[in-house]
């Protein structure tokens, strides 16, 4: 049984197949960077991690990209709010969106492209549309012309009529057909503008990820994910103009996150019901909140509650206290060799059913998440091994230390794969990494006092450190440092 995954293109599960074995090109929509990310947004984000973490997990070499889109209406519309230019407001809120996915442990994408700095690219690729008479020019802005592209709603599988409705929201009477959407705007007074052949203006958001995308990860990818509320049009308009352009499919497997739900109804900046993903983490443990977020499937509708996150936060206690439990043993025997080559033949009948039980949770996470990511299900699994070592643990039919140490391994490498357990992850905590920095500009600071003879500043630093509980050792190499245990 290999990994099946529900394509949105064809509304169906898939065996997943990569263009190139052994490699997985990926690309998911990023944030807008008006402001900061609320939890709704951040699952879209967990759910891409999770899925490139498990890939990784099948020995896959994941390629990500994920794109920062730093310029658009509401970046505009909220800098002139705040009498900040827009490039500022989206350098503050870029950075703001790594800190918080990096505190809910997300791994950065191998790629992280933004939108100004792909402007040429952008121009080049709406001008082979224009070439290919698949857009036009109307004073300065460049229109998508839908009707050249036959398979216009295969993604989303609207009617033109229905397209037709959607579209009527913005009139604009310039346009050859309601549906027709713009790959570059002119530039308004006052607003940001790049220089292009038709004029001054910006990018329009969906040609943005086109353009990333295929410069990144080449013409056709194999993931492309989003939330689902970018299905259509964005997503639609993706793939028609990156296909016409290239005459070849953009993207083999389309992912949709679904919403996450407070109260009854979607999470959005646009219902003011929202909670920002940093609100959450200063209230809760960053693994809790992940645990929280996989609790259901992707596909499936997720309610925000206090009560499923304190749901969340007793399951982490219990996952954690028996980790702590078990960590003993991997001390221990950290290399303990396979169970079945040390056992001896008098083992009870407790060890022989935790010895089952881990190879179960093994198996039953796999198949969970072959099954199209079925992190619940995943979970599941592990929470079912969490209870035999309980009860083997608490057995006073002796259980071998192998085998606690093999549970302890298998654990933490599962719960690894989903973030849930992050102990021995180095990759997510950046705190450690500036204390490093800063203790060592001390010493810089320090070592500039010591090559002007200033040595009450060099004393002053060394003592006050020592205060600190961190001892400094003065070598011909230069100084080091440790913490005084
Ligand atoms: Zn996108």
């Amino acid at each position: 049984m290999g990994l099946k995954i529900y394509n949105s293109l064809s509304r169906q599960l898939e065996e997943f197949s990569p263009l190139t074995d052994g490699h997985v090109s990926m690309y998911s929509c990023g944030p807008t960077v008006y402001d900061y990310i609320h939890i709704g947004n951040a699952r879209t984000a967990l759910i891409t991690d999770i899925i490139r973490r498990y890939l990784e997990y099948r020995g896959y070499a994941v390629k990500l990209v994920q794109n920062l889109t730093d310029i658009d209406d509401k970046i505009i519309a909220r800098a002139k709010t705040l009498g900040i230019s827009s490039g500022q407001l989206a350098q503050t809120n870029g950075k703001a969106y790594f800190e918080d996915t990096q505190r809910l442990g997300i791994q950065p994408a191998d790629v992280h492209p933004k939108a100004t700095e792909h402007i040429p690219e952008m121009i080049e690729l709406i001008q082979m549309l224009i070439d290919k008479g698949a857009a036009y020019v109307i004073d300065g802005s460049v229109y998508y012309r839908v009707n050249s592209f036959n398979e216009y709603g295969k993604l989303s599988r609207r009617k033109p009529e229905d397209l037709l409705a959607g579209a009527r929201v913005e009139v604009d009477e310039r346009k050859e057909d309601p549906r027709d959407f713009d790959m570059w705007k002119a530039a308004k007074p006052g607003e940001p503008s790049w220089d292009s052949p038709w004029g001054p203006g910006r990018p329009g958001w969906h040609i943005e990820c086109s353009s990333m995308a295929m410069k990144h990860l080449g013409e056709t990818i194999d993931i492309h994910a989003g939330g689902e509320d970018l299905l259509f049009p964005h997503h639609e308009n993706e793939i028609a103009q990156s296909e016409l352009a290239t005459g070849k499919p953009f993207a083999k497997y389309w992912v949709h996150v679904a919403f996450l739900k407070i109260d009854g109804r979607r999470m959005g900046k646009s219902e003011e019901n929202f909670i920002f993903l940093r609100e959450a983490l200063d209230r809760y443990p960053a693994e809790v909140i992940r645990h929280f977020l996989i609790s259901a499937h992707y596909r499936h509708p997720l309610d925000y509650s206090l009560e499923s996150l304190q749901k969340s936060e007793s399951a982490l206690k219990r996952l954690n206290n028996c980790i702590e439990s078990l960590q003993k043993y991997h001390e221990e025997i950290p290399d303990a060799a396979e169970i079945d080559n040390a056992t001896p033949f008098n083992v009870s009948e407790t060890n022989m059913n935790l010895l089952s039980a881990i190879d179960t949770m093994q198996s039953r996470f796999t198949a969970a998440m072959d099954a199209d990511f079925n992190s619940a299900q995943a979970v599941g699994s592990i929470f079912s091994l969490v209870s035999q070592v309980n009860k083997a643990i608490g057995s006073s039919n002796g259980v071998l230390p192998n085998t606690f140490a093999s549970a302890y391994r298998k654990l933490t490498e599962i719960c690894q794969v989903l973030g849930i357990y992050t102990i021995n992850e180095d990759n997510t905590d950046t705190t450690t990494e500036n204390f490093d920095a800063l203790i060592e500009l001390l010493l810089e600071i320090r070592q500039g006092a010591r090559d002007q003879k200033d040595w009450d500043t060099s004393d002053k630093i060394r003592d006050r450190l020592k205060q600190l509980n961190i001892e400094i050792k003065d070598t011909h190499e230069g100084s080091t440092w440790k913490f005084i245990t």
